[in-house]
């Protein structure tokens, strides 16, 4: 069997373990210390805006805070993009509340701001204003974010950015994170940069990221004694993983720049080739590229996503279907939609390939080869 190609795999740059040796030799080993501190810098001169950091356990843990941060308590509603993966939504119902699902739209496939607009609406008229919206940038592609920031501001909701896929991503020179009234990043073994396992909340609101940290560490107040007014968490980063993520820092910019290199040679092969279409930026856009994604309409192309699928997988290469959007979802069944079935045409025509910023040219090469023998066909 051939090694397996998988969809997106970590990529050290190579300093990563001085970080981690460094914490060692001083004995830092614990979700605090230099490596965290630093860590958090190094992403706030990245994102500009003046932004602050949180060095949290994962993106979800931020999605989680940022909710919590935001005020969202039980028997509320939040306005969540359904085209994503669950981590999205899940948190959500961690603070008790319930998710009202938006479809996408077809230039970016993130959250339609017209049907989101619509959704507000028609929450109000139902007797409940939501709480706060939850936009994401899929597979690296900014969301309509001006757009949808104009019209929560119009109705006064909170927007909190699940730009877990999104970092190196922009509008205009603008960071994806650092739009919303809370952002979260994410630095999984599958994100475009790993701690592998780590995420971050942002926000331009020095006094947010604060209390962040405060309560990803248990909301200690201050006190000789443990003493406690809030509910607290045990979120923070561990400053190894820090470690991990300061050296990856120094090597986002490439990394970036290796993910687009790779979704230039799918464009550059899939060119004139007929019923496979990509998600190309919109003027001003610009995609971390994190996933390299084709939609497949079989009536013209010959054969299907899935078809396409499974012979990758003949040949030891992942790749797999778009998100199934969470109003799919059998947990979240029941739950409000507001949409026009653009979502669902992109689960069942979309596949993302691989994308790893470490592929190699013979990879490629294997990857179009197993291509190429369906194409054929
Ligand atoms: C990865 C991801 C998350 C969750 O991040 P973790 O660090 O894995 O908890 C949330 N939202 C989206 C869109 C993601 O891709």
């Amino acid at each position: 069997m051939k090694d397996k190609i998988w969809l997106s795999s970590p990529h050290m740059g190579g300093t990563e373990q001085q970080f981690v040796q460094e914490a060692f030799d001083t004995n830092w080993i614990a979700p605090l210390g230099p490596n965290v501190n630093g860590f958090e810098q190094d992403l706030e001169l990245f994102l500009g805006d003046d932004v602050h950091v949180a060095a949290l356990s994962s993106g979800t843990a931020g999605l989680h805070l940022g909710l919590v941060l935001l005020g969202v308590k039980a028997g509320d509603e939040v306005i969540c993009q359904s085209m994503t993966f669950s981590a999205t939504a899940n948190p959500i119902t961690y603070v008790g509340a319930t998710p009202v699902f938006v479809d996408s739209e077809t230039d970016t496939w993130n959250m339609s701001p017209q049907l989101m607009e619509e959704a507000i609406k028609d929450r109000i008229a139902k007797g409940k204003k939501p709480k706060a919206i939850i936009p994401v940038h899929l597979y690296g592609m900014p969301a309509k974010m001006d757009e949808i920031m104009a019209i929560a501001r119009r109705y006064e909701i909170p927007v909190l950015e699940d730009a877990a896929e999104a970092l190196g991503s922009s509008i205009d020179g603008r960071r994806c994170g650092a739009f919303g009234d809370i952002g979260v990043l994410s630095f999984n073994g599958n994100k475009i940069i790993t701690t592998s396992g780590g995420g971050a909340l942002v926000s331009k609101n020095a006094k947010v990221a604060e209390d962040a940290r405060f309560l990803a560490t248990q909301a200690r107040d201050a006190a000789p004694h443990y003493q406690h007014s809030q509910i607290g968490y045990n979120y923070r980063m561990s400053n190894l993983c820090a470690g991990v993520g300061r050296g990856q820092m120094e090597v986002l910019a490439k990394r970036v720049e290796q993910r687009r290199n790779v979704y230039a040679q799918y464009e550059n092969y899939f060119a004139g080739k007929k019923g496979i279409t990509l998600l190309q930026e919109p003027a001003g856009y610009f995609s971390n590229r994190w996933l390299s994604t084709i939609l497949i309409e079989s009536s013209v192309a010959g054969f299907s996503r899935e078809d396409l699928r499974l012979a990758l997988e003949q040949e030891n290469i992942e790749s797999r279907p778009l998100w199934k959007p969470m109003h799919l979802q059998p947990v979240f069944d029941g739950c409000a939609f507001y949409g026009d079935g653009i979502a669902e045409r992109l689960f069942a025509d979309g596949l993302c390939l691989p994308s790893g910023s470490n592929l190699a040219d013979a990879d490629m090469a294997r990857i179009f080869k197993a291509i190429e023998k369906v194409i054929g066909q």
